[in-house]
């Protein structure tokens, strides 16, 4: 019998930012130069597959530090930021710690301090539990960030004095909210000092615009992408929010449900930050044998952001 026709729509930029890259490397080149084990702690990014695949490379996963037997192998800290106290345990354990925070989350990081030095109250608008905003939010002392979750949290904050008030944002947040919840901020506290540049990182913006044009000309997507990634997730709401109600998470090709494709003629396949392209040519290959299909590619072209590595994992400079 005949494969029924099915078109697939790849939204471009989708997968790998340049902070997940960076993180990955420097696992990859940290195992290179001081050997196995090496020690990640948490998740460097969440991605099953990404974690497995340094695993069997030699890196040990741990979600805190006291989990590390004495030994001089090196601990990476994750992409997603550590709270201030966990370099200064490393210190006071005399651990050789790499960072892999995101750039752009250091970035918050510096802004977050930045306003609390300048003597101003700090809301963070993110997502309770998320290890990004456990990181921000442990840049400072208890009680110098309050968390904003939704519009109705920024409708009911009080501060305690509007006068002296900034927010800062999790990088990997829906655009659309954040800026529903920004615009409320503003109206109640005008003189809330906002981020210089946008926080929401360029990744999860490209990525969600990707999504906002392919969604409503799709009978279906997929977003490749874990449950545990902020961007992933967001990338579903996006697209079931701008035309695609079938908008679903898939992590791995075995895991896709198929009931949910029946009948569709179009599909939008995406990914986020954390989900490397071959997943996402494993579900194009697991569609392939179920449909005769058609690949296309729309949106944006490459992204060229690149992050620096950590000082001791560059290539050492040719001698002069
Ligand atoms: S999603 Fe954004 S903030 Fe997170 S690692 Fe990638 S570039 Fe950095």
């Amino acid at each position: 019998m005949d494969k029924p026709k099915l078109e697939i729509t790849l939204c471009a930029p989708r997968g790998f930012c340049a902070g997940v890259d960076r993180a990955i490397q420097i696992v990859e080149l940290a195992l290179e130069k001081y050997g196995a084990p090496v020690y990640v702690r948490h998740a460097i990014v969440h991605n099953k597959y990404v974690v497995e695949g340094l695993r069997r490379k030699g890196a040990v996963f741990v979600e805190e530090l006291d989990e590390i037997p004495p030994s001089d192998a090196p601990v990476v800290f994750s992409a997603h930021g550590v709270p201030k106290a966990v370099p200064a345990d490393a210190k006071a354990r005399i651990m050789f710690f790499l960072d892999a925070t995101c750039p752009l989350v250091s970035k918050v990081h510096i802004e977050a301090n930045r306003h609390f030095n300048e003597g101003r109250e700090i809301v963070l608008i993110g997502h309770a539990g998320h290890v990004e905003v456990i990181g921000t939010m442990g840049q400072l002392p208890a009680g110098a960030i309050t968390l904003v979750e939704t519009a109705a949290d920024a409708e009911a904050f009080t501060p305690r004095d509007p006068q002296k008030l900034a927010f800062v944002t999790q990088t990997t947040l829906s655009v659309d909210d954040t800026s529903a919840i920004v615009e409320i901020l503003r109206r109640r506290f005008p003189s809330i000092s906002l981020p210089h540049k946008e926080d929401i990182c360029y990744a999860t913006t490209n990525r969600q615009e990707a999504v906002k044009k392919v969604a409503p000309n799709v009978d279906a997507m997929i977003v490749v992408g874990a449950p545990e990634s902020s961007n992933s997730v967001r990338l579903v709401e996006v697209a079931q929010r701008n035309g695609c109600p079938r908008a679903t998470l898939v992590e791995r090709a075995d895991t896709i449900d198929w009931s949910k494709f029946e009948g569709i003629t179009t599909l939008g396949i995406t990914a986020g930050a954390s989900a490397p392209e071959t997943l996402v040519d494993e579900v194009i290959e697991a569609f392939a044998q179920r449909f005769d299909i058609n690949v296309s590619a729309h949106g944006a072209g490459r992204e060229t952001i690149v992050f620096n590595l950590p000082r001791e994992l560059r290539p050492a400079s040719p001698a002069a």
